[in-house]
C-alpha cells in the first residue's frame, strides 16, 4: 500500500448507503475501520495516511452486536473489546479465548472483526477460528448483498474475494455446542507477527463415546490458512479415548506428511508442537471439554 504526506481526503458517512455509494464511485479509496492494521508499525511522529480514506466509524448499522439461540451477529465495526465485554453468557469460551488472542487489550478498543477479516495480504488471527466455526460474512456493494462463508473469503491461492466496490458489513458466527475445543497461540510473542507466529484451533463433538465431528485449522499470518477436511474425516467414528489407537497414529502420520509437503510450518520444533498438542487432545478429549 502506498501512503504519502499530502493531506488525505477523508470521507466519514453516517449511513451505510452513503458509504457504499462512495465506494462505488471511488473503488480505490482505502476503507478505514479501527485503523490498527493500517497504521501498525508506523514509528514516525507524523502518521502516513492513504491519499483517500473512507472511514466507517460513524455508521450505526455496522456497530450492532446481537445474539440469537444459534448465532452471534457482529457488525463489521464492532471492536474486539466490545464483543468480549458481552461476556461468557453471550460468547462461548472458545470465542473468548480466540478473540482475546487477536491483538493487545489496548488495541482491542479500536480493532474490529471486520477489519481483521479484510486485511488483503494476510489471514489474520481471527481467520482460523472463524473458518472452523463456519462463520459467514455479509458483503455489500451499492447494488447487491451476498453472504460468503469465511471458508470462501479467500481463493485457493490466498487472494481476498472482495471486490473494490464492496464492504464486509456483518459477520455471523454459529454458536454450536462443542464437546471439546483448543485455541492456542504458539510463538515467541503473545501478539504481533513473527516468523514463528502460529494459531491452532481444534474443535470436536462426541456422542456415546464416539468422535462424531472434528475440525482443525492452523494460521501462520500468510495469505492462506491450513485446513484439510479429508484428514478431519479420518477420525470420525473412532471410539474415545483414542489413546494409542492405530487411527490416531495414521491421522498424525498423514497430517505430518501433508504439512511437510505444503511447507506450512516454519520449523521442525513447530511441527512437533502441533503434533503433540493434537495427540494429547485427541488421546483424551474430555480433559478439554467445554
Ligand atoms: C500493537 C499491535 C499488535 C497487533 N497484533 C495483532 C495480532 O497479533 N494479530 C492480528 O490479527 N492483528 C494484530 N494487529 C492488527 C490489528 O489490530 C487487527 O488485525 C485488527 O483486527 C484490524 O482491524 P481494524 O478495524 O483496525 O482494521 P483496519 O486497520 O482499519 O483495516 C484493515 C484492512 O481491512 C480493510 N477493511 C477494514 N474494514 C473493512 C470492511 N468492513 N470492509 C472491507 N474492507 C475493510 C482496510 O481497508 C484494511 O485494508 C495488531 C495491531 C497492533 C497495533
Amino acid at each position: 500500500m502506498q501512503y504519502n504526506l499530502i493531506e488525505p481526503s477523508i470521507y466519514m458517512p453516517t449511513s451505510l448507503a452513503d458509504a457504499l455509494g462512495f465506494k462505488e464511485q471511488h473503488p480505490d479509496t482505502t476503507v478505514y475501520a479501527g485503523g490498527t492494521y493500517l497504521l501498525w508499525n508506523q514509528a514516525s511522529r507524523l502518521l502516513l495516511l492513504p491519499k483517500s480514506i473512507l472511514s466507517l466509524q460513524n455508521i450505526k448499522e455496522l456497530n450492532r452486536l446481537g445474539r440469537t439461540e444459534t448465532r452471534l451477529d457482529v457488525g463489521a465495526m464492532v471492536s474486539f473489546q466490545r464483543i468480549l465485554r458481552a461476556g461468557p453468557k453471550v460468547l462461548s469460551p472458545l470465542l473468548v479465548s480466540a478473540l482475546e488472542c487477536v491483538c493487545p487489550p489496548s488495541v482491542a478498543t479500536m480493532a474490529t472483526l471486520g477489519g481483521n477479516l479484510s486485511v488483503p495480504d494476510r489471514c489474520m488471527a481471527s481467520f482460523p477460528v472463524m473458518h472452523v466455526l463456519d462463520a459467514r460474512c455479509e458483503i455489500k456493494s451499492s447494488k447487491r448483498t451476498r453472504w460468503v462463508p469465511v471458508t470462501g473469503l479467500r481463493s485457493p491461492t490466498g487472494e481476498l474475494q472482495l471486490e473494490p466496490i464492496e464492504l464486509i458489513t456483518r459477520i455471523q458466527i454459529p454458536m454450536e455446542e462443542w464437546n471439546f475445543y483448543i485455541h492456542r497461540r504458539i510463538g515467541s510473542f503473545s501478539y504481533g507477527i513473527t516468523a514463528d507466529s502460529l494459531i491452532m484451533v481444534i474443535v470436536g463433538k462426541t456422542y456415546r463415546g464416539m468422535l462424531t465431528e472434528f475440525r482443525f485449522a492452523l494460521g501462520n499470518f500468510t495469505s492462506r490458512i491450513y485446513r484439510n477436511r479429508d484428514l478431519e474425516t479420518l477420525l470420525i467414528g473412532t471410539r474415545l479415548p483414542i489413546g494409542k489407537s492405530k487411527d490416531l497414529k495414521a491421522f498424525l502420520y498423514a497430517l505430518q506428511e501433508d504439512l511437510q509437503t505444503q511447507k506450512f510450518l516454519s520449523s521442525h520444533a513447530q511441527l512437533d508442537r502441533v503434533l503433540y498438542i493434537l495427540q494429547s487432545t485427541l488421546a483424551n478429549p474430555f480433559q478439554y471439554s467445554a
